[in-house]
């Protein structure tokens, strides 16, 4: 359906919410020195100047694009989702959601545009986005008939385990690095009830890149000594500025998450990648200290001095002593530990050494894994489960086709390991490829689609944050 800017500036739009709609205008992208972006405003007039960024929230609408794009020097056409946002931090009334340019939206295919996979992700979205912070209204099932609604049990916390919500990584490109802009973090933690993130900085991002025609990352240089550590001053400070402007609350230890988890949208200062300690391990003390530090990822994709990854062949056999001594650390001073990214062979010395159970935020269960494969065996979430610790899902879109798919996903690690040790770890804006969970105002489809799935509502609320909770009570007391 066409819509107008009248339609926008007189509110009318208001009614369209959740609807599929086009509409034409400006693109006007806030990184301006970017080859393509995924986030940007569409504004009704054509801009001044290349600096200017327009504040109307009736003349420009924010874009959420489907794919990134280059920037257009002439008027574009939009096909995507309205969401007309409520009490948006940062003032803006509506969303244009998985927004494609006409002349680019291909044949629909079974994976991004069917019909089931619109409901599943599109329909009730719109519903709970009216109704910040709660749960409510109706889902649509993916063959079309009424989904059951999750209402959190009392006390439930919802946590997303692994998140860099809010962009809170710097850019790959030296020219935009720390001062690449925020997207709002906090109103769609409210309008789709997602209490909690682990708030991930990445500290490889400057040595490592996409590679394998934009499959995978990869490392492609050697660090200068002192050049990760300094990015992780750079993003630990980015992470603070974040949780301020967004007014979100700092989760320090099991008090402040109880006392405040319910009140607002909360984050825990987490890092992907120990590669900002450069080896030291008195280090961990100091980011524990400066920058409240609370859950640590020993590896990401750079093979650091802490041990093996996934996607490299292995160097060190493992979790190295060094690694061993940061595990020590972290459990003395009360870190989570995070094994994500790292071998087998890491987890099981992990394991071993860890007096807390372990964390394995972001992955999902294949039977034979292929090389270089993010995913894990059995054996290796039975590792992770042993120390009483959680597996978290992620909704790649490379694993699962849709929300219920992952729900399915969910219930595979569940059988094996059983429910209280699995997790949600959404890794929110770290993919190359659209996810299957791509905003936190899914969080109510993805709670029906894990009903539908067969688990019970309390059995939601552990796998949505319950057992993250415990870990955390755990490790960091
Ligand atoms: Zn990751
Ligand atoms: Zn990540």
């Amino acid at each position: 359906m066409n819509i107008d800017w009248p339609t926008i500036r007189n509110c009318d739009a208001d009614a369209r919410h959740g609807a599929t709609i086009e509409l034409s205008g400006w693109m006007i992208p806030l990184d301006p020195q970017a080859d393509s972006v995924d986030y940007f405003l569409l504004s009704a007039d054509e801009p001044c100047c290349g600096g200017c960024v327009p504040r109307n929230p009736l003349t420009s609408i924010e874009v959420h694009a489907a794919m990134p794009i280059a920037p257009q020097a002439d008027a574009l056409t939009l096909r995507g989702r309205l969401v007309h946002l409520v009490d948006d931090p940062a003032g803006w009334r509506y969303r244009l959601v998985d927004a494609k340019p006409l002349d680019l939206v291909e044949t629909p295919s079974p994976r991004t545009f069917s019909r089931r996979a619109f409901l599943t992700s599109g329909a009730a979205l719109g519903l709970t986005a009216c109704a910040p912070g709660r749960f409510g209204g109706y889902t649509e099932a993916h063959d079309g008939a009424a989904a059951p609604t999750w209402q959190p049990p009392a006390g439930t916390l919802t946590i997303d385990m692994h998140s860099h919500g809010g962009r809170v990584i710097v850019s790959r490109n030296p020219a935009i690095g720390a001062h690449r802009p925020f997207i709002p973090l906090a109103a769609p933690m409210r309008a789709g009830g997602m209490n909690v993130i682990c708030l991930a900085i990445v500290t490889d991002t400057t040595v490592t890149r996409v590679a394998d025609n934009r499959k995978r990352f990869e490392a492609w240089r050697d660090p200068q000594p002192g050049e990760l550590y300094a990015l992780g001053q750079t993003e630990f400070q980015r992470a603070r500025e974040l949780i301020e402007r967004q007014q979100m609350q700092l989760v320090t230890n099991t008090a402040s998450l109880t006392a405040s988890g319910p009140l607002g949208p909360c984050a825990i200062i987490s890092a992907e990648g120990a590669d900002f300690l450069e080896g030291q391990v008195d280090r961990v003390d100091e980011a524990y200290t400066q920058h409240r530090l609370r859950h640590l990822q020993l590896t990401h994709y750079r093979v650091n001095e802490l041990g093996d990854i996934q996607t490299e062949p292995p160097v060190h056999g493992g979790l190295t002593d060094t690694g061993v001594q940061v595990i020590r650390r972290c459990n003395a001073l009360g870190i989570v530990v995070d094994v994500a990214h790292g071998t087998y062979d890491l987890v099981k010395r992990a394991a071993d050494t860890s007096t807390k159970p372990l964390v394995l935020s972001h992955s999902a269960l294949a039977t034979h894994p292929g090389a270089r494969s993010r995913l894990i065996t059995a054996d290796h979430a039975r590792a992770i489960a042993a120390t009483g610790g959680v597996i978290g899902v992620w909704p790649s879109s490379g694993t699962f086709k849709d929300l219920h798919a992952m729900a399915e996903g969910v219930k595979r690690v569940a059988d094996v390991v059983g429910v209280e040790h699995v997790g949600l770890g959404t890794d929110m804006l770290g993919f190359i490829s659209p996810p299957v969970f791509r905003s936190y105002e899914q969080l109510p489809d993805l709670a029906s689609a894990l009903l539908l799935a067969g688990f019970s509502p309390e059995e939601v609320g552990a796998i949505l944050g319950g057992n993250y909770r415990r870990v955390f009570q755990a490790s960091v007391g």
